[in-house]
């Protein structure tokens, strides 16, 4: 496996992603996606919402505003308590994410941990700056919400903040929602926007940024209502490693969802639930289920509002790492804004007849820059025959699906063919059009950067109207009809024929 930082350069070179304002020295935490980059950040969010809100007709999307009210930031606690806690190197002054750097120099779990705790562990364990050995001040609370002001005039009254996550603008959008949607309980209510944090200190390339874009539903129920879906997912295996696994220094398990309730490991049928259907849309993506796994936050992990959660998790090069958290937030969120606000937040549930404030029961949230880089590394393969690195990205996820090459770009004849080809197919598909250099480097370039199939044509295609497409992964050819080629493409593409059985 790449480290983060070849990965992040390999990113750069192709055109995936670029140090934001580098000409200006760049900026930490903030990263712009190139031309590759926009086209698979939009897949990856096409996908998502695909599966997760077009395929199911209990969940609905909204797309918020990135700056809101100030209110809603006091009333889900975000302003009192959305927070890190910093430690300053006394002689060179350099400032430290506490927990991170705790974890760092001691090898344990700190994330979560209060200041008193963190200065307990730095004096009993004599931890240094990391940088010139100096002494560390005492630990300090850091809010992590960008502020800024609305209008010309700054007043109190005019501070705002960039949302440090989506979720709130669902709830404050809730009661305008059910009202116009013909929802019953259980449902949910997905967004995909921008969110800002500023963190500390950014991190692994886009793993910890200031800058990111979250996926993100809130699933409402009625408090202890059963999860309809749970037999759905019974016999999926996920790698699970739950709090008590963790604390009794025992190996994560893989076990059915249904082994898993069982023995309750999982104790909510909802998150097994949440935990699967995460999963398996990355697997469905291409993603190896080794990599992956289901950690239980320990009790001293738990956010402010939550009662239990759950972490998908997937193994970088720096480690285990949480790429989606599926959180209880129980009803703490509608409440808050129904005490701050006045309004009222129930919703007439037809089953009980009684009108009740719903419980999100499961809060799947996944970054779009985390799925960014899972993809991206499951997907970076060295192959030692062809010396090029091959990205074996799900076709569906792939910034090009097909590239369009004439065999060479010195006859007339077959350039003019090639042109009227991928002209005709280039509305059905995002195809290139590559003429330059010996086609043996053009099958390198493309693969690259992950276009799973290259159609080529030769002189035979004169005689024969045929073309060659070529598969990415085992890079083997075969003869294409013209007229079948778009069907064929589509076919190979949406997965509903695989390229070996081609005939
Ligand atoms: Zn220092």
């Amino acid at each position: 496996m790449v480290s983060i930082d070849e990965m992040f350069t390999f990113c750069k070179r192709k055109g995936f992603v670029f140090p934001n304002s580098e000409i200006y020295g760049g900026l930490a935490g903030f990263f712009d996606y190139g031309p590759l980059g926009v086209e698979l950040n939009n897949n990856i969010k096409q996908s998502w919402w695909k599966s997760f809100v077009q395929d199911r007709d209990d969940v609905v999307g909204i797309d918020g505003c990135i700056i809101t009210n100030q209110k809603v930031w006091e009333a889900s606690g975000h302003v009192e308590g959305f927070e890190d806690v910093l430690v300053e190197c006394k002689k060179c002054h350099e400032r430290f994410r506490a927990d991170l750097l705790v974890e760092d120099v001691l090898g344990i779990q700190a994330d979560g941990l209060k200041a008193p705790a963190i200065d307990k562990l730095i004096a009993d364990n004599d931890i240094r700056c990391t940088k010139c050995k100096g002494g560390l001040d005492k630990a300090s609370r850091f809010n992590l919400m960008f502020q800024t002001q609305v209008g010309p005039k700054p007043t109190n009254e005019s501070v705002a903040y960039l949302r440090p996550e989506t979720a709130q603008l669902i709830f404050t959008d809730f009661k305008a929602v059910t009202d116009v949607s013909r929802l019953k309980l259980p449902f949910g209510v997905a967004q995909v926007g921008k969110a800002f944090r500023n963190e500390i200190s950014p991190r692994n390339f886009l793993f910890r940024c200031r800058e990111f874009e979250q996926m993100e539903i809130e699933y409402f129920i009625r408090p202890k209502q059963a999860c309809p879906f749970v037999k759905s997912v019974e016999m999926y295996k996920v790698l699970v490693y739950s709090a008590d696994m963790q604390e009794n220094k025992k190996e994560p398990e893989q076990m059915s969802m249904k082994d898993a309730l069982a023995r309750k490991i999982i104790k909510n049928d909802w998150h097994a639930y949440w935990l699967a259907a995460c999963h398996k849309w990355f697997v469905d993506l291409g993603v190896n289920p080794e990599n992956l796994r289901a950690r239980q936050h320990k009790k001293d992990e738990l956010a402010h509002y939550s009662t239990d959660c759950w972490d998908l998790e997937y193994n970088f090069p720096f480690g285990w790492k949480e790429i989606e958290g599926i959180a209880d937030r129980s009803d703490f969120d509608l409440q808050q804004h129904a005490k701050h606000s006045k309004k009222d937040m129930s919703v007439f549930d037809e089953e009980t007849k009684q009108k009740v404030v719903p419980h999100v029961v499961a809060e799947p949230s996944l970054g779009v820059g985390r799925s960014f880089l899972v993809f991206m590394y499951d997907a970076y393969t060295y192959d030692k025959d062809r010396e090029n690195i091959v990205l074996k990205l799900n076709p569906r996820l792939a910034p090009v699906n097909v590239a369009v090459l004439p065999l060479l770009s010195n006859k007339p004849e077959l350039l003019k063919k090639s042109q009227e080809l991928y002209d005709s197919i280039k509305c059905c598909f995002k195809c290139v059009y590559d003429k330059s250099g010996s086609i043996g480097k053009r099958y390198a370039r493309n693969d690259e950067i992950g276009t799973p199939y290259c159609v080529t044509i030769d002189f035979d295609f004169l005689e024969n109207d045929d073309v060659t497409i070529r598969d990415r992964d085992t890079t083997d050819q075969k003869r294409v009809k013209i007229d079948d080629l778009r069907n064929v493409l589509f076919q190979l593409l949406t997965g509903i024929v695989k390229f070996k059985d081609l005939k």
